[in-house]
């Protein structure tokens, strides 16, 4: 459909066949394409699967070279998995492990929630994200149309109104008709474009790490929500193990805590994680931590400028993330479909991508955020969470707790607590219909 400047035709055609070239070229070109994609996490690789199954040449850009690692829990909900059956790549996954739910521990009580068997399918799993990323970037890569350009940033933008032209740190040009924006929580080259995140709202801080088990097969992924910390003050958050299966021996265990501007979690994610890894260790066995590293996670929609005439932002860039559970894979993956299925159809981009967010996950994501904030006053979760896990409460109100986390109401669900999800998060959504929101 497009195509590459004439001077640097050869050179292109080479990189389109053979990748690992590609990501070694440093070479000053200019490049004419359909779509523009910067950032090849999850989201980015995703779009660009879904561009080139368009039709449009996609030029995938990533500031890091492949394998590269990514501060994560790991985690895959079903919804993550149906979303990856769409891009082929669910059975590679879940072959290598699959978890059937969810068990929430804290307060003296414990509850296991399979997954609900919802519009998303029973099975999740996890993987390293230094595998996942690298699978979903390969599949990418293995596309004609698809053209890969890594370890360098897109660090300069020409604007006419719409986006002229995408400068490398390695002064390549790419003269692009449309531009994703995949760059993750900071989202540096989103900033160029006005991205603005709102610290007023929750976000989140967590560690991860990965710990050896000989539980590693074990088939559900577990959270405390009784997360204390070394002077066994309850913290405004939760500790997550996620077994990988025992082809990698490892679980990723990690913890995280939820702030606001006006209420930061006064904690350390690392400390705090060593703590909660001392803790469970009687149980699961766990080596010595390996690997633990913290980051950021705005949640919940919660930046404004997610689109211009010609571009558009999706996964963290655009804060998709669930301010409940802190999972981003999933609508990573989404937004990377839905923002595709927009490109040629409109004439101007900007508001529609707003309004596309807004109706998917608007009203889910309010009150996701306002039920977090709930969590950063320090009095809440001591007085809260016996009452919820412990009993007589607990068995009723945590399977519906951990689909709600798990992000597995569809639109489609008729049941019970899907129907008082959808009635509360309409509620909130009249109450709080000021807050920004991919405003
Ligand atoms: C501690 C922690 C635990 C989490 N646990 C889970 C979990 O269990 N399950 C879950 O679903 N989600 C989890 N998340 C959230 C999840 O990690 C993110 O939502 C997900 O990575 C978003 O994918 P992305 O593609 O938008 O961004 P990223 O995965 O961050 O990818 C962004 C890419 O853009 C590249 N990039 C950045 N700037 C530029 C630039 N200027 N030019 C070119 N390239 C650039 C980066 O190198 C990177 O490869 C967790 C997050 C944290 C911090």
């Amino acid at each position: 459909m497009s195509s590459v400047s004439k001077q640097n035709q050869s050179t292109t055609t080479e990189n389109t066949r053979n990748a690992s070239a590609t990501e070694k070229q440093t070479t000053q070109s200019h490049i004419t394409t359909d779509v523009l994609i910067v950032g090849a996490g999850p989201a980015g690789s995703a779009a660009a699967i879904h561009s080139a199954q368009r039709g449009f040449h996609t030029v995938l850009v990533d500031m890091a070279n492949f394998p590269r690692d990514k501060t994560c829990g790991d985690g895959l909900t079903p919804r993550a998995i149906s979303e990856l059956a769409q891009l082929g790549l669910a059975r590679t996954i879940t072959d290598a492990y699959t978890s059937q739910g969810l068990k929430l521990h804290g307060f003296g009580g414990s509850v296991t929630a399979p997954w609900h068997d919802s519009t998303y399918g029973t099975i999740g799993s996890a993987m390293p994200r230094v595998q996942f990323d690298q699978l979903l970037f390969d599949r990418a890569r293995s596309m004609p149309e698809v053209q890969p350009l890594t370890g360098s940033a897109a660090v300069k933008v020409e604007l006419e109104g719409h986006i002229r032209s995408v400068e490398l740190a390695d002064g390549t040009r790419i003269f692009p008709r449309f531009v994703i924006v995949a760059d993750g929580v900071r989202s540096t080259f989103g900033k160029l474009l006005g991205r603005t995140w709102h610290r007023g709202e929750v976000y989140g801080i967590a560690a991860r790490s990965y710990c050896t088990t000989p539980y590693a097969d074990e088939p559900w992924i577990h959270s405390h929500l009784e997360l204390r910390a070394p002077d066994n003050s309850v913290q405004p958050g939760y500790g997550w193990i996620f077994p990988l299966g025992t082809h990698n021996g490892t679980a990723n265990v990690g913890c995280g805590a939820l702030s606001t501007a006006k209420r930061p979690a006064k904690i350390n994610t690392k400390k705090l994680l060593a703590h909660y890894v001392s803790q469970t260790s009687d149980q699961w066995h766990f080596g010595t931590p390996q690997q633990v590293t913290s980051a950021l996670l705005p949640m919940g929609g919660a930046v404004s400028n997610v689109a211009g005439a010609n571009w558009l932002l999706i996964g963290d860039a655009a804060a998709c993330v669930n301010p409940l559970n802190g999972e981003g894979i999933d609508y990573g993956l989404e937004t990377a479909r839905l923002g595709v299925e927009l490109l040629g159809e409109h004439k101007d981009l900007t508001f529609i991508w707003g309004q596309t967010l807004r109706d998917h996950y608007g009203e889910a994501f309010l009150l996701a955020r306002t039920a977090a904030r709930l969590l950063t006053y320090p009095q809440f979760l001591p007085v809260v969470g016996p009452l919820a896990l412990g009993k007589p409460f607990g068995s009723l109100l945590m399977p519906a707790a951990a689909r709600l986390m798990g992000n597995l109401v569809s639109e489609h669900d008729k049941d019970i607590v899907a129907r008082a999800w959808r009635l509360s998060a309409k509620t909130i959504g009249k109450l709080r219909g000021n807050t920004p929101l991919w405003s």
